[in-house]
């Protein structure tokens, strides 16, 4: 007797289109595999390295559930967050409602970001009591912040809302802390100056927890170029654990003339415990990508410097803080997309390795904010929102991310992968 066909579940059933273009993206990237390294070393080798940077605070369970789903089926080849448990199994879920949909899609290496001192900015979260808050207060606070973490109402004091005369009442709300990640652009416009920053240092010792799991592949090192004191006292905590993970990133600014002395001091100091790869992320204008064109240009001057320094630590360089639609062309016009060479001279260490000067493009705030323009269209009554519940806003989110994550890859043209 003929076998009795099974039907795909509910779930994949809806996601027609969905799965053909996801697996359009799974074929362009096996075809590019190289021998038997791990896909995102050959990524960074090549030049192609894409990084979702969820962000390093931002502690919304859903949404980083929804954007790592999302960048999965895109292709990115790693995917950053908070090193926090919840947030990091919110990464992991994400990734495997992704291999459920398109078994073949590559998993992207899962990476925490923690701090050395409380002088990065991206460890803070802003706090008011909104209590304190004038009634009248136009709230340009809850208009400017780009995460959407700060939600007011007006309440009478009774508990009824009074829009019609807000002088009877009281403001409720405030901060969503898990929402808030530091960006601090609610801070210069709050005109009562009722807006604080608090700073903050991820505990080494959960960190080091999440590291021995198998839910972590690579950590992040966020340090302020202000000292090696308190990356050295850090590293030293994490000593034990890094063995388990098989990258480990230095996040930094460009700190001018004395960048690459800083940088080799950092790297003398992790040389002794780094089993696996290292990267430099070259933060330019932290937090900023989702502004516009000109956030971009901080990273690629980086960028521009590092290649222009024969004497850089060993390791890949990728960009980040500011990057968004824009940064592959200004890396285009500095000669440094995928390229081995720097205005016309031969990088002979680079062409030895065969490797890009720059490994890929981290995207954080410009990534999240394509995506939450799909997500914010689903009706408010589903609550709890899971993307694939919504197949069609699914395929509007996979094609943003497409459009960010396409051009490093060199996908094929967007309309043969839907
Ligand atoms: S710091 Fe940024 S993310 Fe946090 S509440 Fe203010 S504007 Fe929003
Ligand atoms: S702008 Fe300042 S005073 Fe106004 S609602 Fe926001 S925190 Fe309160």
């Amino acid at each position: 007797m003929a076998p009795v066909p099974v039907p795909p579940p509910p779930l994949l059933a809806s996601h027609a289109a969905v799965r053909a273009a996801a697996s359009a993206v799974s074929r362009s990237r096996r075809a590019r595999r190289a021998g038997d390294q791990p896909p995102q070393v050959a990524a960074l080798r090549r030049g192609d390295w894409v990084k979702l940077i969820c962000g390093a605070s931002f502690e919304d369970a859903a949404d980083v559930r929804n954007l790592s789903l999302v960048y999965t089926l895109a292709g990115v080849d790693c995917i950053d967050c908070a090193a926090d448990a919840s947030v990091v199994g919110a990464v992991n879920e994400g990734i495997e409602v992704a291999a459920s949909i398109i078994p073949a899609v590559q998993r992207p290496w899962v990476m925490v970001s923690v701090n050395d001192d409380c002088r990065d900015l991206h460890f803070r979260k802003a706090e008011f009591d909104p209590e304190d808050c004038p009634q009248d207060c136009s709230k340009p606070c809850e208009k400017v912040c780009p995460a959407d973490a700060i939600s007011l109402e007006s309440v009478m004091v009774g508990g009824e809302h009074t829009q019609s005369d807000p002088l009877r009442g009281k403001l409720k709300g405030g901060v969503l802390t898990e929402r808030c990640y530091g960006c601090g652009r609610c801070l210069p416009v709050c005109p009562y100056d009722r807006i604080r920053a608090v700073s903050y240092v991820r505990d080494p010792t959960t960190t080091c927890e999440l590291l021995k799991g198998n839910d972590v592949d690579a950590i992040e090192i966020h340090t302020t170029g202000k000292g090696t004191d308190t990356f050295n006292t850090l590293w030293n905590s994490l000593s034990e654990s890094i063995n388990n993970v098989k990258l480990v990133a230095v996040s930094m600014p460009d700190i001018g003339e004395s960048t690459v002395d800083f940088m080799n001091a950092l790297y003398a100091i992790m040389e002794p415990h780094i089993h696996g790869y290292n990267l430099w992320q070259l933060d330019g204008r932290p937090m900023s990508g989702d502004i516009g064109r000109g956030a971009t240009r901080e990273t690629v001057s980086f960028a521009v410097h590092m290649a222009s320094v024969s004497e850089r630590p060993p390791g890949f360089y990728q960009l980040a803080g500011g990057t968004n639609s824009y940064t592959i062309d200004c890396l285009k016009k500095a000669g440094l997309f995928q390229s081995t060479t720097f205005r016309g001279t031969t990088t002979s260490e680079m062409i030895h390795s065969q490797q890009a000067l720059i490994g890929g493009i981290a995207y954080g705030g410009y990534a999240r904010k394509i995506i939450g323009r799909t997500l914010r269209k689903i009706p408010a009554q589903f609550g709890r929102v899971r993307i694939e519940d919504h197949p069609e806003h699914l395929l509007e989110a996979l094609q943003e991310a497409l459009s960010l994550v396409g051009p490093v890859k060199s996908y094929p043209a967007l309309s043969s992968l839907s």
